[in-house]
């Protein structure tokens, strides 16, 4: 049902006026924060880290990670002003581009990640519709599987949070990030319900992946769409998060940044709203978070996932292929619920 009004309302979305699009959005939100207050912005089960889990490196209390979708050209033409703020607070962070909806300059590319920041794929063309039918998923994953390898990139994001964890298999990723821990305003609103990342185990060890959902609100539904007027509703979340040890990701977008250049857009907020949750984070918890690149951070969930479990004395080393196995089965359990509903 959610697929068909979504395929409709991509289908009409290009005949409404952007600003009618926004208003009516604005208003959905607003009735609809109250009836989901018990499970957004904080799902209270989502704290409970999964039984693999054994901490971040270092023995570091809550990881960081930051990512970014660009949109259009005008994004595109926005990072590397991005970029510098992040470095001038010590932060690293992902770019992820649409490959053929604007045009990808190599050397924007270059500039990133010769800054030992991260590339990052997000979908194809950004239509809608890739997840409308395997058909044309599988069409288009030969073509994004073209990108990644032509990008030297390994994660992917798919455009609107639309997902299908069992066809992203078809990607030759590292990890994907195209799905958050509660989002109930997203089109398609089926969350993970984890702060933390997970493997998302395949037919073979090179189909599985870790999926890293995004655990604050995007910047657009936050402070275009909710029209916040301070990063407050990050930082209540934020520090639960920290609270519980898990991981922050954030997906912000340069266009709907404004850097003071020209007339700020209606669809941008004030680049300080970003800079002021930064600082919140360096000031208050420097040295207890962990900011990888996203790569870094999935090679290390399935380090420690694949690795096998402390074997604490007294266990009856017999058991442990059992427990292995147990471990898996119990793995696979969330999976299927989330495939479920595509
Ligand atoms: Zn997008």
């Amino acid at each position: 049902m959610n697929r068909l009004i979504n395929r409709i309302y991509y289908r009409i979305k290009p005949l409404i006026p952007r600003e009618t699009q926004i208003q009516w959005r604005r208003l959905a939100i607003a009735m609809q924060k109250q009836k989901f207050r018990e499970v957004w912005p904080i799902l209270e089960s989502a704290k409970q880290a999964p039984s693999f889990w054994k901490g971040w490196p270092e023995g570091k209390k809550f990881a960081v990670i930051l990512t970014h979708d660009v949109e259009h050209q005008g994004g595109h033409d926005k990072c590397r002003q991005l970029l510098e703020l992040h470095r001038k607070h010590g932060f690293v962070s992902l770019f992820n581009f649409v490959p053929e909806r604007y045009t990808v300059d190599p050397q924007m590319r270059k500039f990133i990640t010769d800054n030992g920041f991260e590339v990052g794929v997000h979908g194809l063309n950004h239509d809608g519709r890739l997840f409308s039918s395997h058909h044309l998923f599988r069409a288009r994953s030969k073509k994004i599987n073209r990108y990644l390898r032509e990008w030297g990139a390994v994660g992917f994001r798919a455009p609107a949070m639309h997902h299908n964890l069992k066809w992203i298999h078809e990607l030759d990723i590292e990890y994907d990030l195209s799905t958050f821990d509660t989002d109930p305003f997203e089109p398609q609103s089926d969350g993970v319900g984890t702060i933390f990342p997970f493997p998302v185990s395949g037919k073979t060890p090179q189909e599985t992946y870790v999926e890293m959902p995004y655990t604050l609100s995007q910047d657009f539904t936050t402070f275009i769409l909710m029209q916040e007027k301070s990063t407050d509703l990050w930082r209540k979340k934020a520090r639960w998060i920290i609270e519980n040890g898990g991981m922050i990701l954030l997906n912000t977008h340069p266009d709907y940044m404004f850097f003071g250049d020209g007339e700020q857009g209606s669809e941008e907020f004030d680049v300080s709203l970003y800079e002021d949750f930064l600082l919140f984070l360096k000031e208050n918890y420097a040295g207890q978070y962990w900011n990888p690149l996203p790569r870094e951070a999935a090679r290390y969930v399935r380090g420690m996932a694949e690795s096998p479990p402390d074997a604490s004395p007294g266990i009856n080393t017999m058991l442990l292929p059992f427990i292995v196995n147990l471990r898996e089965i119990l793995s696979f359990i969330p999976q299927e619920i989330l495939i479920g509903a595509a």
